[in-house]
């Protein structure tokens, strides 16, 4: 059935290409892009060679060939392979693969150290679509010519044959990267509406790329953002951490700033009336650290970044206590986490690690005895003295207090370097 339909789909496709009634795609060496395919992880191809060998269509599809194409130092870190073979059919191929997903099922294959992720070609939605689950809809399976509208954006839906060492694309992407153009696949409303993470991404993709936006569609990001509260939280949690976690988290910032998302993903924002121009300073040292993270390679801990992003809100509610104890601070972050924990899932050991780091700012700020030595080397407790250190940057009495932690903190440790050289 599943095939007849390809087929049928196929044919009135390149039917209407045949009498010009729309463009067919265009096919582009690796040459005339002037890529190579050593650009392309070997093992990752290795998959998509071994699915075609298998008689399946596949191709290296995504932000992989974007950010190739960008050429401007963005490296592709993760690779995603689409495919004609359905999910059971990759798992016979690859022995240590795992079906995985709830909204898509998508295939998780081992390649070394890395996971790549093999999903099967998206199909058209039929008619009646809307009688069936969301579930249903997004595991309807189909051919590149269906797969390639359900893309989000242009500079996305660009397709690498490994085998013949060419770029498909259907929707014009190498063109629209060329002229650095965020274009959606499709009408921006509908797209927006079909699946409001898209507006995120768009986010996302703007702050990483520079690339433009039309207008419209732009507006249609600010009027619509609401829409993302009705968006199950998980995917907003994973969503929210790429966006801080490619090396480009000031300009994702900004962007959310901007389009007046923060304020619609964490609500306290908006309630507060929290102006962000009062917190700007520790937000560009908090990203620019996170940045720098990156660049080195280093892992950045989920509990800093939400620490840091929702600072002013707990920092408001805490400054509005008559007296701070243990105890009265401890509530207003069990009620803040409470509240911001409703449209994007901050899991109960993300909370837990948050609640320390926020626990330790109002200690490193009034204690006057130092801690126990074991408690400096703690990795959590590093974590918050960080972010205590990029607060003291721009307020002169915490500067003091960061001071006389420095020495304690660096005693610590050089008594545990010479406690282990001793051994
Ligand atoms: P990154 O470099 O951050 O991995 P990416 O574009 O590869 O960016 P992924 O989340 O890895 O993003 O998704 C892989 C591809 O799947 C995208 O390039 C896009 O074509 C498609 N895609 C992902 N999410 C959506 C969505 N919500 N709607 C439509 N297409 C999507
Ligand atoms: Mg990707």
């Amino acid at each position: 059935m599943r095939f007849l339909w390809n087929m049928a789909y196929r044919g009135v496709f390149y039917l209407g290409v045949y009498v010009n009634a729309w463009e067919g795609p265009k096919t582009y060496s690796l040459k005339q892009l002037k890529l190579n395919p050593k650009d392309f992880n070997a093992r990752i191809a290795d998959v998509a060679l071994k699915l075609q060998k298998h008689g399946y269509d596949a191709y290296i599809v995504g932000g992989s060939i974007r950010d190739l194409l960008l050429r401007d130092g963005v490296v592709p870190k993760d690779f995603d392979i689409v495919t004609s073979a359905l999910p059971q059919q990759i798992k016979k191929c690859f022995s240590r693969s795992r079906i995985i997903g709830k909204r898509f099922r998508i295939v998780h294959v081992p390649v070394g150290r890395e996971v790549v992720e093999v999903c099967t070609f998206r199909g058209a939605t039929p008619w009646l679509s809307w009688c069936f689950s969301d579930r249903y809809r997004n595991n309807i399976y189909g051919s590149i010519e269906q797969d390639v509208w359900r893309r989000d954006f242009s500079c996305n839906a660009l397709y690498y044959d490994v085998k013949n060492a060419n770029v498909v694309d259907f929707t014009g992407g190498v063109q629209d990267i060329k002229n650095k153009k965020l274009a959606v696949i499709g009408t921006c409303k509908a797209r927006f509406k079909d699946d409001p993470v898209r507006m995120l991404r768009a986010l996302r993709f703007l702050a990483k790329t520079n690339f433009r936006m039309d207008s419209s569609c732009q507006e249609e990001i600010k009027r619509q953002r609401r829409w993302l509260r009705q968006v199950s939280k998980d995917r907003l949690l994973l969503e929210l951490t790429k966006l801080f976690n490619q090396g480009h988290a000031y300009a994702s910032f900004k962007a959310l700033v901007d389009y007046d998302y923060l304020g619609t993903l964490f609500s306290g924002y908006e309630r507060l009336g929290i102006k962000i121009e009062n917190y700007q300073q520790l937000f560009k040292s908090v990203f620019h650290a996170i940045d720098l993270k990156y660049q080195r390679n280093q892992r950045l801990s989920s509990s800093f970044l939400f620490a840091a992003l929702l600072w002013p809100i707990f920092d408001t509610h805490a400054n509005k206590l008559n007296k701070k104890t243990t105890y009265s601070v401890k509530k207003v972050i069990y009620r803040v986490l409470k509240f911001e924990s409703r449209y994007v899932a901050i899991p109960g050991k993300l909370q837990e690690a948050i609640r320390d780091l926020w626990m330790l700012q109002f200690l490193l700020e009034t204690k006057e005895k130092p801690f126990s030595e074991d408690r400096y080397r703690q990795p959590r407790f590093q974590v918050g003295y960080e972010l205590f250190c990029l607060r003291a940057k721009h307020n002169e009495v915490l500067a003091e207090k960061a001071i006389m932690w420095q020495s304690q903190f660096e005693s610590a440790n050089t008594n545990h370097l010479s406690g282990q050289t001793d051994e």
